[in-house]
């Protein structure tokens, strides 16, 4: 079996998604076709090169953000994303967003969240389990996140737990995580996970007092670019990340394209991976970024030189820290151990 189909087959978790930045070329097209923006369609360039100018991407991004403004928009993107990575084999997905309000169109965050749902309840006839978090974005302000963490808790119940927990996201260097740590501790208190980017950025002092707050309580970090000493952060930090054993969502190709690690190379997934730390290989946003997540678990492979049983065995350890309860985790680890013969791992 070559490379690219044993990166194919590989049975996958995807936990760091967020549902605009994932929109697929396709659907870009399908999205402007509706609207009657066809002529737009030129002005995006899509090439698989992994090297593309970052204003590339960014180009990418806004026009995604245009094309998803009422509820029917967050529906066809949500179920076409959806299917991109159940065709990639992904089994188990958190999808993130944030619920958004757009006057104009009618949409209201309550719309969003429910659009999202309902993508998730019409492709359940395939094989991909798909949880749910609603993301706050940093940009926003505490009573904006309160409102988010409120509509987390009323849809967990409404989708019997399909809505699982809440992200903590936005431009790292708007705002700061601290102001954020109530919201926090009342989403944990509620049984609500939490996933937060930190440490995209040297922020030593906000990272700190977030993970002394909550300790093990921060489900698992976005990113963690810059935890490192030599990254801009420190021994404190690294060792609270060790001693609570947080789970680390890596994203290769959006912080290389991201310009936020130099290379591929000098990428943090090799100091965690030594220490033998939870990493969990994501896309981040697979269209901003033109990736697959089997192509980033083919990435740490050539660049971290893992042999197909490490890849394997790194793929079966991020069921460890998805969301979903117990009774999932074992479907999934039957259903790699079912998968393992057919890949050819000698
Ligand atoms: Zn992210």
């Amino acid at each position: 079996m070559d490379n690219k189909d044993f990166y194919h087959r590989l049975p996958k978790v995807e936990l760091h998604a967020h549902i605009n930045g994932s929109i697929s070329e396709e659907t870009i097209k399908k999205l402007l076709k509706r609207k009657g923006r066809e002529e737009e369609i030129s002005n995006v360039r899509f090439d698989k090169k992994q090297t593309e100018p970052l204003e590339d991407s960014f180009k990418r991004l806004k026009l995604m953000q245009t094309l998803s403004d009422c509820a029917e928009d967050i529906y066809i993107i949500t179920c076409d994303v959806i299917q991109e990575f159940a065709a990639d084999n992904v089994k188990y997905l958190e999808l993130r967003s944030t619920p958004r309000e757009i006057t104009a169109t009618g949409l209201s965050r309550e719309l969003y969240v429910e659009a999202v749902l309902k993508a998730i309840k019409d492709t359940s006839y395939l094989d991909i389990i798909v949880r749910f978090l609603l993301s706050i974005d940093r940009r926003l302000g505490v009573d904006i996140a309160l409102t988010t963490m409120k509509l987390a808790e009323r849809y967990r119940d409404i989708s019997n737990g399909v809505v699982i927990g809440i992200d903590f996201s936005g431009d790292p260097k708007v705002g700061d995580a601290r102001d954020y740590l109530p919201v926090f501790n009342e989403a944990h208190n509620r049984g609500l996970k939490l996933s937060l980017h930190l440490a995209e950025v040297p922020a030593p002092e906000e990272t700190k007092h977030i993970l002394q707050d909550l300790g093990a309580r921060t489900g698992r970090i976005g990113h963690g670019t810059c935890l490192q000493p030599e990254c801009g952060g420190n021994e404190t930090l690294v060792n609270m990340v060790l001693q609570y054993r947080i789970p680390l969502e890596l994203c290769l190709t959006s912080n290389v394209k991201g310009q936020t690690v130099p290379n591929y190379d000098q990428h943090q997934f090799q100091f965690w991976y030594n220490k033998n730390h939870p990493c969990i290989i994501g896309t981040d946003d697979k269209g901003m970024f033109d990736t697959t997540l089997s192509e980033e678990y083919a990435i740490a492979a050539r660049t971290f030189k893992l042999d197909r049983q490490s890849v394997w065995t790194l793929s079966l350890a991020s069921i460890d820290a998805i969301f979903a309860d117990d009774v999932v985790k074992q479907t999934l680890r039957n259903k790699w151990h079912e998968l393992k013969p057919t890949l050819n791992i000698t």
